[in-house]
């Protein structure tokens, strides 16, 4: 019996070879019909067999093309029609344009094999790619996603490349990038002063300066990269002095799974994460022999490490090498470079030679940086190969701008029941970062079409974003809370609806009161918060200074514990800070100048960090807290722990830790046994009172966020640990739950105060 059926399915499923996987699967079924792009997504009749339509719906979403993602399918039973074959019919205009748009991604396994097979005819071709495969977003311009609103624009394509181009049945139908050594993009290399040095194959020949230990600038997916030969260490050091990165890690690329897996420790997890397409940075447990130079990551028990991801990486690696140091072509806190002549100019200095070529890139995005934690994928950095893939939400909202926070910016654009997440800004401290933002922006709010009708920013008057907001005229804004923000961030990922105990542990956050939050349990929901408890309020001398230097927290929770006499004997831990920096400290501290007052749980971790001699300033953010993290030795101890209720606030006692601290700092405990019992205390005393403050206010669900949940110990701990006291606990997985989730949450409570 013959029978018809349409099927609507919605998603990822435009410019990722959607059209032509669904006429294959219909003709491998024997069904006539047709497929054709409609404004939601894709449209498609099929007529036959019953039997065969059944077997085609039950294949059709196992095995979509790797960059397709459906998020509804809907089938409608029609009377039969008579098709007599089956088409690709072209789409109506505007149907393209509501479509989402793909994020960049790796070489697929055909052009990879394509790639290196002699017999190809782009054998060797650096910019080889296919509709499941290869830059999208930041070679976008406008929509539709067709190739004359791209990057592409400029190349023409030739007479094979636009066969392929036409033909449905080719893996490169409608692939908008098509290109070929004939028609397309070109690479080339040039000394440090831009000028091109003629050479058969480029390519080879900076292989071969990067083994005589030069610093090279590749030009990637999203960005420069500066790279180095990762084994020998003069390299390393030489490229860390020029970009003035002291500390931080930097990220290695090798070509195969085994050689990432002869320097650091690959779980099954690590391994299919590295594989997928796409290809972010996978933070990984070193090894402890290893030819990786020590400079890569100093003090530093993981490795960022990712494989290739364009053909121009693998072409690159294919010549010998264990690893290459890929790491942001920038220099520290400033944006990565784009642009052939920007790169040169910012990169002046840095780089000795340049692989340039000549497909522009429209919009920046880093790689992506994430780890496995209890057996489940975390963002650090969500940018390039996530972005622009939506957090789909529980219900349609307004169309809503969200600014984020300062650091680890990202911006957020709300459409329908999606929220648009941005790739990764950077610290939005200077004017570089801040046109990335607009530019952002006013890319998104093109490329999705939308006209928001609020602008959101933090509650912080001294962000530059909160600025922005307050300059421009076009929208009304709305200022967030930012913790209220971290917990509704989560919420959105979740889908909860109501109110929750949000737990916000994190580094730096305006409050309502003008002090700066960081170790808060809140009842929330997205309309509003109300602040049930939170770490006592210590002063910071010298505000921000005391966050790069945290034996200033030392000398604040030392005082705060055991008042000034602490500092009368001349103990080796105060010859270390230096007596008159103390006594100036001391000085602030008494007059209460430039000491604003913080909840923060990140200075607690400095503090600590700084006492025990970890630690005592620092070169990147948060390394004080990873460093105390990172010498932790498993222990069944723990600090014994003081809240108190003050007018129906539980206050949470730092120096009642602090005094127990410094107890075993004296008696010559190691820094090891100390960050043991200090993380176990946390994790007891965060959980404990929440576990009293949901009994008290009648709640069951606690959804945790904020910077502090970067630090595995306590994110797993503190989850398993609310578990058992019975609680039902949610912790981030799709965007970071440091401050990049910040504009996420921040438009879903700009969404709310608008339904209102
Ligand atoms: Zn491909
Ligand atoms: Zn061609
Ligand atoms: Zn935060």
């Amino acid at each position: 019996m013959v029978q018809r059926r349409r099927v609507r399915i919605q998603g990822i499923v435009q410019g990722v070879g959607f059209r032509p996987f669904i006429y294959q699967l219909a003709h491998r079924h024997r069904l006539y019909g047709y497929v054709a792009n409609t404004p939601q997504g894709v449209e498609l009749e099929i007529e036959g067999d019953e039997s065969d339509l059944d077997r085609f719906l039950v294949d059709l979403p196992v095995n979509i093309p790797p960059l397709a993602q459906i998020t509804r399918l809907e089938t409608e039973a029609l009377p039969p029609f008579a098709y007599t074959g089956f088409e690709i019919r072209t789409s109506a205009a505007g149907a393209e344009r509501a479509a989402l748009i793909s994020p960049d991604t790796a070489i697929c396994a055909d052009c990879l094999r394509e790639l290196f097979d002699p017999r190809d005819r782009r054998y060797r071709y650096p910019f080889i790619n296919c509709t499941n495969c290869g830059p999208r977003y930041t070679i976008i311009r406008d929509i539709p996603y067709d190739r004359v609103n791209t990057a592409m624009a400029t190349f023409t394509m030739c007479d094979r490349c636009e066969r392929e181009y036409h033909d449905p049945l080719n893996r490169r139908f409608h692939a908008q990038p098509n290109a070929c050594w004939e028609c397309g993009p070109r690479v080339w290399l040039t000394d440090a002063a831009g000028k091109e040095i003629p050479l058969a194959d480029p390519i080879a020949a900076a292989a071969a300066r990067l083994r005589e230990g030069a610093v090279l600038a590749v030009k990637g997916l999203g960005g420069f990269h500066l790279a180095v030969d990762a084994t020998q260490n003069e390299a390393v050091r030489r490229l860390r002095l020029r970009k003035r990165r002291e500390e931080k890690p930097l990220a290695l690329m090798s070509p195969e799974l085994e050689q990432i897996a002869s320097y650091v420790l690959l779980g099954d997890r690590e391994r299919d994460l590295l594989t997928q397409p796409q290809r972010a940075i996978v933070l990984a447990r070193k090894r402890p022999e290893s030819p990786i130079a020590p400079e890569v990551a100093p003090r530093n028990q993981y490795l960022g490490v990712m494989l290739p991801y364009t053909p121009l990486h693998y072409l690159l690696l294919a010549h010998g090498f264990l690893a290459l140091v890929m790491t942001s072509g920038n220099l520290s806190e400033e944006p990565i470079a784009i642009d052939n002549d920007e790169a040169l100019r910012r990169l002046a200095g840095i780089a000795d030679y340049f692989l340039f070529h000549d497909r522009d890139i429209l919009l920046r995005s880093d790689d992506s940086v994430v780890r496995v934690t209890g057996g489940r994928v975390r963002q650090i950095r969500r940018s390039r190969g996530f972005v622009p893939v939506p957090v789909f939400l529980r219900r349609p909202v307004p169309p809503i701008l969200a600014l984020g926070g300062e650091l680890k910016g990202t911006i957020c654009v709300t459409k329908e029941d999606r929220a648009f997440v941005s790739q990764h800004l950077g610290d939005l401290e200077n004017l570089e970062t801040l046109e990335f933002l607009e530019l952002t922006v006013r890319h998104l709010r093109r490329i999705l079409e939308v006209h928001p009708r609020l602008l959101v920013h933090d509650l912080h008057p001294d962000y530059l974003t909160t600025q922005v907001a307050l300059a421009q005229q076009e929208l009304p804004t709305l200022a967030v809370q930012h913790h209220h923000a971290h917990v509704v961030s989560a919420m959105a990922e979740h889908k909860l609806e109501g109110r929750v105990l949000g737990l916000a542990l994190d580094g730096t956050g305006y409050g309502t009161d003008g002090r700066i939050w960081g170790g808060e349990i809140l009842a929330v929901d997205e309309k509003g918060f109300e602040r049930l408890g939170h770490l006592s309020y210590m002063p910071m001398p010298g505000g921000t200074a005391a966050i790069k230097e945290p034996w200033r927290m030392a000398v604040s929770y030392l005082r705060a514990t055991f008042g000034e006499a602490y500092f009368a004997e001349n103990t080796p831990l105060l010859r270390r800070w230096g007596r008159e920096r103390i006594d100036l400290l001391l000085q602030m501290l008494r007059r209460q100048l430039n000491s604003p007052l913080t909840s923060s749980c990140g200075r607690l971790f400095d503090g600590v960090a700084a006492l025990v001699g970890v630690r005592d300033r620092i070169a990147y953010e948060g390394q004080a807290a990873i460093e105390l993290e990172q010498c932790m030795e498993p222990t069944q101890e723990r600090y014994r722990y003081e809240f108190n209720d003050a007018d129906g606030v539980l206050l949470l006692s730092p120096t009642a830790i602090f005094a127990q601290v410094a107890e075993d700092v004296a008696a010559d405990a190691r820094a090891g046994v100390v960050s043991g019992k200090f993380h176990r205390t946390v994790v007891e005393m965060f959980a404990e009172a929440c576990r009293h403050l949901a009994t008290r206010h009648g709640l069951t669900r606690v959804v945790c966020s904020g910077g502090v949940f970067q630090n595995v110990y306590i994110l797993t701990n503190i989850e398993r640990r609310l578990h058992e006291l019975g609680l039902e606990v949610y912790t981030h997985e799709l965007v970071p739950s440091n401050d990049g989730c910040i504009s996420l949450g921040q438009a879903l409570v700009g969404a709310a105060s608008l339904e209102r």
